[in-house]
């Protein structure tokens, strides 16, 4: 995961619509109502889309995946919640935060149908805001924000993530987002091989009598400048690869 920088005004149609259509549901709520839908359309206008699209450099806002596909993703579930696997589902959800600029993200199918889900795990459940009349900032939730720097929260030991410091926010979203699953490691560990090929071929080419020509160097130093970028692949991945010399901590 890297830190998503959002534009800090939210697409028009949520300050529009989206804040017509909360205002609609709080008050529903309010008259004793407690079941909702919501409308697909405002969330999933394609001016929010595509500012996501920018603002996530066309990856997942989790595992740093580019997408072939994706879903726009509530961080607080909308519609119901569970603090963690195998509990029912509660009802409702965050319903008063399914057009909130800040509530929304693009993730892949794999993290968000497979692992995340309704999942929203708090180190307190019983802080948890229950209604839009509650704190969402007494929650301590358990699952890294991608607007946060989740970099305070995860680091790699070569492809594997690591909870840095074995924090719990870290472990948790690791173990919730299914960060560590084969697939994605095998798609990491390609990606690090070839940044070490790379890395490699710079330190040859410090040596008396190298063989490694200057265009190679060049090659592969652009190669590597590409690698960190937060419009790359797994770029979290690379930097602590990089920044690290190769020797993780
Ligand atoms: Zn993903």
């Amino acid at each position: 995961m890297i830190k998503i920088n959002k534009s800090s005004t939210a697409p028009e149609i949520l300050r529009n619509e989206g804040k017509d259509k909360r205002r609609a549901l709080c008050e529903k709520y309010d008259s004793g109502s407690r079941e909702f839908s919501f409308d697909g359309n405002i969330y999933r206008d394609d001016t929010v889309k595509e500012e996501l699209m920018r603002a996530q450099n066309g990856k997942c806002c989790f595992c740093e995946e580019k997408f072939r596909s994706y879903d726009v993703e509530h961080f607080r579930p909308k519609g119901g919640f569970r603090q963690k696997n195998g509990d029912t589902l509660e009802k409702p959800g965050y319903y008063w935060l399914a057009y909130e600029w800040d509530n929304l993200f693009l993730a892949c199918p794999i993290c968000n149908q497979r692992f995340k889900k309704n999942l929203f795990p708090l180190a307190d459940p019983t802080k948890r805001a229950r209604n839009h009349h509650g704190a969402l900032s007494e929650e301590e939730p358990l699952l890294i924000d991608p607007s946060d720097n989740p970099g305070n929260y995860i680091s790699f030991r070569e492809e594997i993530c690591v909870s840095v410091g074995g924090n719990i926010k870290g472990n948790t979203t690791i173990e919730i987002l299914g960060l560590n699953h084969e697939v994605l490691i095998e798609k990491r560990k390609d990606r690090l091989e070839h940044i070490k090929d790379m890395f490699e071929i710079l330190e040859l080419s410090e040596e008396p009598d190298t063989l490694i020509t200057t265009d190679k160097v060049k090659r592969a130093r652009t190669f590597l400048d590409s690698t960190v970028k937060d419009s790359a692949p797994f770029a979290a991945m690379a930097r602590a690869a990089i920044n690290s010399n190769f020797n993780f901590a």
